[in-house]
């Protein structure tokens, strides 16, 4: 008999919600990851991450969405810890830009709350944001962020509660599988299982051997010091905490978004979301790209205004980016008892609560009652083949 049902390769954003899953459902579980958890080499570092509903990126993601808003406030009910705030999410862009018209799709399609706000009153409501002539804003009030690292703690630690194996800094180096079961070498041990789920993230591309064109890019994001009180402007202005996170589409298309001050750590949090210069995951070094910083730094005096204080500190991370921008999840092509989980493209990490259910589902019995089907990694596999 092998000594455990599932093991997982990886304990970030998914593996470290599956292990939560799957222990509570009183699976035999080991948990691996190559660092600490949570550690901020691989695609969960910065403190927070955005939540919202209304998605511009495909209607398709939004029921799985409403489950993962419940389990993230399971989690905070069976651990404790606050990990989910909803100050809600400001939009704005081009009328017909991609941003505010798929995130009125989703709401019209799903019944999803969402406020549509002329210039005027966008800019009587959020004194702190410049909405361009032109542009339209939308306010989502159930949307606004996570604490990342205080969400992959509460997972691991419920994990382990519930009778998982959870390791720090034991890399999975091989696997292999057949039809009655697989097996994970690290530098401890070789371990059985009846079935192995690979979320490793940026380093999904060669643990996983799918065939599906991942590709790994350095994100850059930066600290700044909210304005007290905005030059010319009412101190309501400034980014205080009360106000809503945000995402904008610039004019030539690129996507910024922000959080409101002391949302993680000291000063506005903000970036472009925009997959960044390919890396090895390997390479150590996570020095943030200055231009990059500075791109971001021109933007907020252009639009944010009240966040347009001197930078503070920056970091960067990973994305792992499908071909289509859309997460690779479901049962490895090649491998029946392998299940792969590469939730990322940038907009992963919202997900991860029902992510780690899905990923309970699909290691246990196959299948899973959550619409993950357009995620499948078939899709890609199937279109490269067709050319
Ligand atoms: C700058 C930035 C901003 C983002 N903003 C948002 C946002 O606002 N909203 C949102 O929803 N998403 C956002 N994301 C995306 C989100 O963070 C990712 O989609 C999510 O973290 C992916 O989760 P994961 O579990 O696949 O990978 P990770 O969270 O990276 O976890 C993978 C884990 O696998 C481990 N690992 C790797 N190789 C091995 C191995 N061989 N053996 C064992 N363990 C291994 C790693 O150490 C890591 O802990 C952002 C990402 C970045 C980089």
């Amino acid at each position: 008999m092998n000594a455990y049902d599932v093991i997982l390769a990886g304990v970030g954003a998914a593996g470290s919600a599956a292990a939560y899953h799957l222990a509570r459902r009183g699976a035999r579980v080991l948990a691996l990851d190559r660092g600490t958890i949570p550690n901020d080499q691989s695609s969960h570092g910065g403190a927070t991450r955005i939540i919202r509903k209304a998605y511009f990126e495909h209607p398709d993601y939004v029921p799985l969405l409403t489950r993962a808003y419940e389990l993230w406030r399971d989690l905070e009910r069976a651990s404790g810890s606050r990990v989910l705030f909803t100050p809600g999410v400001l939009y704005a862009g081009p009328a017909h830009g991609p941003l505010v018209r798929g995130s009125l799709e989703s709401a019209a399609l799903h019944a999803l709350r969402v406020e549509s706000l002329s210039e005027a009153e966008a800019g009587a409501r959020f004194p702190g944001f410049v909405i361009p002539a032109g542009h339209r804003a939308l306010f989502e009030p159930e949307g606004g962020y996570l604490h990342a690292d205080g969400a992959i703690r509460a997972h691991a630690r419920l994990a382990v509660a519930h009778g998982a194996i959870v390791r720090e800094r034991e890399p999975v180096r091989r696997w292999a599988a057949d039809s009655r079961g697989v097996t994970v070498e690290t530098d401890h041990g070789i371990y059985a299982a009846a079935s192995l789920v690979l979320c490793a993230g940026a380093w999904m591309p060669t643990l996983a051997r799918l065939g599906v064109p991942l590709r790994v890019t350095k994100q850059t994001f930066a600290w700044f010091s909210p304005r007290a009180t905005q030059v010319d402007g009412p101190p309501s202005t400034s980014m205080q905490t009360d106000q809503p996170v945000w995402a904008m589409e610039d004019a030539d298309g690129s996507l910024y978004y922000g959080f409101p001050a002391g949302a993680g750590g000291e000063g506005v949090k903000a970036a472009r979301h925009v997959p960044g210069e390919a890396t090895d995951p390997d390479t150590p070094s996570r020095e943030p790209e200055t231009a990059e910083v500075e791109r971001v730094a021109e933007f907020l005096r252009r639009r944010v205004p009240g966040a347009a204080g001197p930078m503070l500190r920056a970091g960067a991370c990973l994305y792992t980016n499908s071909p289509d921008g859309h997460f690779v999840l479901g049962m490895h092509p090649a491998h029946a008892r392998v299940i792969v989980a590469s939730p990322c493209s940038g907009h992963g990490f919202k997900f991860a609560s029902v992510m780690g259910e899905v990923l309970a589902d699909l290691s246990l019995s196959g299948c899973s009652r959550w619409p993950v089907g357009f995620l499948s990694p078939k899709r890609i596999s199937h279109k490269d083949t067709a050319g």
